[in-house]
């Protein structure tokens, strides 16, 4: 058998077609199929590779501790230097807060950590969460997802789970004294780049603080320089009281975290001991290949030409079938008029050597999600070939 059949004989499959190229290597900005084609990969493993595949600094940080040791034991018993040395860069750069981190394998473990955390410190159990908000795919965070279709045939979920438009004053109006969190993502990813009012997401912070929910904010997606900031939420002027990594945390290896305060998480060393645990969440390979990932965004310079990017996206994605281009930094939307023709058009783009998507819950959208590192040459290449499948 060759690869491609024995992906299709003994891996689980997650549709009934799925694209099926086999990669040989991936680099900066471009994955290279076994056909001997190259794509520009413009969804960056929707939104992991943010500074491009196998950069230099995170190959040898990986190669430098898989040298010294891989797995040893369960996360939070021993020191171990790629962990302590990640968490204290994070909490240097995230409001004083967030201030505590537990790492996790992936973005799905660190909403159901966050959700665990706000449930025991506040004691309350209710949820507050988004229509067509993508939180994970684990039960806890299905429970909160925003989409029937996708959480109906995995009922019984999380009771206690309420959900409300996005930008919407029911949402606000229903936060109260039973209300342990409302979950939000700073943008909506998966809705098709949808981006939150100031006033909303004001008024929204003051309500959880007024009624002692806690405000969790999912930055899995959007975090990372990729709306033009570091973090999403720095946009608006609020501060979570959670928020969730993932994606491009690990710099291309598996990572999530859920941070908050050290007094907040404090409450998962007691009653019961051992709160929350993991064995593989923070693995040190990871965590030293993000955090050379996460060196490299911040001595780069990348997210400072993010909005520049992003401007150049819209003034070249200009086409009758177009209906409209939604963005927040390189986190980009297009808007064609129904999901046919954006399956059409991603299919055609594949063959002309262009490797994009669609959104979980806006399939008339193209998703742009390219590393930070794409160059105005190849952004023009991009849409000229998007252009040329419309
Ligand atoms: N939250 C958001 C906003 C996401 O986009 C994703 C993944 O797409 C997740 C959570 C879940 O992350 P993971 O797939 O690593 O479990």
């Amino acid at each position: 058998m060759n690869n491609r059949q024995l992906f299709q004989q003994y891996l689980a499959q997650t549709s009934e077609s799925p694209i099926g190229i086999e990669i040989v290597k991936a680099e900066g900005n471009y994955l290279y199929g076994a056909d001997g084609k190259k794509y520009i990969y413009l969804i960056g493993g929707i939104s992991v590779c943010n500074i491009g595949h196998r950069h230099p600094d995170v190959v040898a940080a990986i190669k430098k501790q898989a040298d010294e040791y891989l797995h040893i034991m369960v996360y939070g018993e021993l020191v171990q230097s790629p962990q302590v040395r990640y968490a204290e860069l994070l909490a240097r750069h995230l409001p004083e807060n967030l201030n505590c981190v537990y790492f996790t394998n992936s973005g799905a473990e660190a909403t159901e950590g966050a959700i665990k955390l706000a449930r025991r410190v506040t004691g309350r159990t209710d949820m507050i969460a988004c229509n067509k908000s993508y939180h994970g795919n684990t039960l806890g965070a299905l429970s909160v997802m925003g989409d029937e279709y996708w959480r109906n045939a995995f009922r019984p979920l999380m009771p206690g789970v309420w959900h409300y438009d996005y930008n919407s004053e029911e949402l606000i109006s229903a936060i109260n004294e039973k209300t342990a969190c409302v979950i939000i993502e700073t943008v909506q990813g998966e809705a098709g780049v949808i981006t939150p009012e100031l006033n909303w997401l004001k008024d929204l912070r003051e309500k959880c603080t007024e009624t002692g929910a806690l405000l969790i904010m999912d930055e899995i997606q959007c975090g990372f320089g990729r709306t033009g900031k570091l973090w999403g939420f720095e946009h608006f002027n609020i501060v979570p009281d959670i928020v969730l990594l993932g994606k491009a945390l690990g710099g291309g290896m598996p990572l999530g975290a859920f941070i908050s305060s050290k007094e907040k998480m404090h409450t998962l060393t007691n009653e019961p001991v051992l709160g929350h645990i993991t064995t593989f969440g923070g693995h040190p390979v990871c965590c030293a290949a993000g955090m050379a990932a996460m060196e490299v965004l911040v001595r780069e310079n990348l997210i400072e030409e993010v909005i520049e990017k992003e401007k150049l996206f819209h003034s070249l994605l200009i086409h009758p079938s177009i209906k409209e281009v939604r963005t927040k930094g390189l986190l980009i939307a297009v808007v064609l008029e129904i999901p046919e023709q954006v399956l059409e058009c991603l299919q055609k783009c594949l063959a002309k050597g262009l490797f994009s998507d669609w959104f979980l819950f806006a399939p008339n959208c193209i998703r742009i999600a390219p590393p930070l590192t794409i160059s105005n040459e190849e952004i023009r290449e991009a849409c000229d070939i998007i252009l040329g499948s419309l």
